[in-house]
């Protein structure tokens, strides 16, 4: 379904469907929202716009994914995850985010990228043109992405256009209190206060670049022993408030700089950067302890398992092995820690 694209006529409905409803918005309430209703403005401008969404954060992360979106085709900005590999280092939002010229991209339903084939084929999306956002002080990067369903789209309209837009959303989200909130609620599992799983690629990051230092860094994979019968003898909520007790018992035992996160479920994760083999097997202990004695709600104790983080090797593989150590504690009867070197794994050279 190919709509005639009438450049000029579309250039300024777009143009003065933002700056009309501009003073409208900065009435708003958050700079986020006021994003959120350029998006929308700008997709119901034209007719062509199927989907406009922003990404803002720190320029090494591992992970893309839109912050607000609008448009027809929200349902594909909603679950769409871009992890940076050798090929979505090429795709639009990478490309843009580490520097590289500002060009469109045509989605077909043949795509290497499997959520650009769905992408065509269930939203009828064709061409896409990714933006780069910034901070006054370069240290917050952000990218704003079009979609529309007309294959030469960017190629007529010109990127101008998108480009002023883009510029108008660095400065809206360069307030630095909202880049905080933002970051605050994307990043922090709200039950626990714990760090969430978004958090890891921002992590794997920086203990990528400590593991090269020495002395090493190690990560810890921590699992509540039959936290099953604490939900079905007590109820969920008391599961929930065992969920807060224990978090709360392992952040006051870690160190400021140690990063604590819940993977998921009653499993956290604990990273431990620049410490010895040693060191981070007495932390572990440290936190088995706290959590054995600690009462309230109810008395429960944590598995955990300890592997070492290795330079050039992903944090994910890291914690694989810390989980091999963990299942070792469970069959060694719980309550206790292990580690990568318990596991007999065969060496891997
Ligand atoms: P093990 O000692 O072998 O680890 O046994 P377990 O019972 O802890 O492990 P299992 O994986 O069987 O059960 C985990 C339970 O955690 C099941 C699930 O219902 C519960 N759970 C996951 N997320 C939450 C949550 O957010 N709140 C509550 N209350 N329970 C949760
Ligand atoms: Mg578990
Ligand atoms: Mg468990």
């Amino acid at each position: 379904m190919r709509r005639t694209l009438d450049v000029y006529a579309e250039r300024s409905a777009i143009a003065e469907a933002i700056i009309s409803s501009a003073a409208d918005l900065v009435q708003f309430g958050g700079e986020l929202s006021v994003v959120a209703a350029f998006c929308d403005t700008l997709c119901k401008s034209s007719q062509h716009i199927l989907l406009a969404w922003t990404w803002f954060g720190h320029p090494d992360s591992l992970l893309v994914f839109p912050q607000v979106y609008a448009g027809a085709a929200h349902g594909y900005a909603k679950n769409l995850k871009v992890l940076r590999d050798p090929l979505t280092e090429n795709g639009p939002a990478f490309s843009v985010l580490t520097g590289q010229q500002i060009k469109s991209f045509s989605i077909t339903p043949d795509s290497p990228f499997p959520p650009w084939r769905e992408a065509a084929t269930v939203y009828g999306i064709a061409n896409s043109l990714a933006v780069p956002l910034s901070s006054p002080d370069g240290k917050e990067v952000g990218i704003f992405v079009v979609y529309t369903g007309t294959p030469d789209y960017f190629d007529q309209m010109g990127v101008g256009l998108f480009q002023a837009l883009g510029k108008l959303f660095s400065s809206v989200l360069s307030s630095s209190a909202e880049v905080k909130t933002l970051k605050t609620t994307v990043l922090t599992d709200s039950l626990t206060g714990a760090m969430n799983r978004h958090a890891m690629p921002g992590i794997e990051r920086r203990m990528e670049r400590q593991s090269e230092t020495d002395p090493a860094s190690f990560v810890m994979l921590i699992d509540i022993d039959h936290f099953k019968n604490v939900n079905d003898t007590y109820g969920h909520e008391v599961g929930d408030t065992v969920l807060q007790k224990t978090a709360h018992l392992m952040r006051t035992t870690l160190r400021k700089d140690d990063d604590l996160i819940r993977l998921g479920g009653e499993e956290f994760v604990v990273c431990l950067a620049q410490t010895s083999r040693e060191k981070a097997m007495i932390v572990a202990e440290k936190l088995r302890i706290a959590v054995e004695s600690n009462r309230d709600p109810l008395p429960v104790t944590i598995s955990i398992g300890v592997a070492q983080v290795k330079a050039h090797r992903p944090l994910t593989e890291s914690i694989m092995e810390a989980d091999r150590a963990v299942y070792l504690a469970k069959r060694s009867g719980r309550n206790c820690v292990r580690n990568d070197l318990d596991t007999n794994t065969p060496a891997e050279e």
